[in-house]
């Protein structure tokens, strides 16, 4: 579980270790996902420990889903919400469209969910999404979570 250490993280690394298929020795893959620049970027740098297997692979978005998996499990989920509940929707829906093109109707569930339940993530993806709210002056909370669902 996570140290009660504040979740609004702009990195956060994972390492995982594997088999190498090449040489059957420790492969280990430094795992990660950062905010560059406004955007979400995620990266895998992987390295045998015994043999020349080495290769670095990035992309923007959301992380694949064993990187997401792997820092949920080691630094836990935060939770991003609505901090006033009374706040008109306009600027959120604003956000949400510009930054995950989502369409309208999207948007609004997400809109919806944020103002209810709110927002389950690993703590990059939700400190990217608060950035942009918060680029919108929609005031949100972050708070740590159980390890439910995805963001
Ligand atoms: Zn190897």
């Amino acid at each position: 579980m996570p140290q009660g250490e504040t979740t609004d993280h702009r990195t956060e690394g994972v390492e995982l270790t594997s088999q190498c298929g090449n040489c059957g020795g420790e492969l280990v893959r430094d795992s990660g996902q950062f905010i560059d620049r406004g955007r979400l970027r995620w990266g895998v740098a992987g390295q045998c420990q015994d043999g020349p297997n080495a290769w670095c692979e990035t992309g923007m978005g959301p992380a694949p889903e064993e990187v997401r998996q792997a820092l949920l499990t080691r630094h836990g989920a935060a939770r991003l919400r609505l901090a006033d509940k009374n706040a008109s929707l306009v600027p959120v829906l604003r956000a949400l469209r510009e930054m995950q093109h989502l369409s309208l109707g999207k948007a609004r569930r997400v809109a919806t969910d944020l103002e209810e339940v709110g927002l389950v993530g690993t703590s990059v993806e939700v400190a990217n999404l608060a950035d942009g709210l918060r680029n919108q002056s929609v005031t949100v909370t972050i708070t740590p979570s159980r390890l439910t669902g995805t963001a």
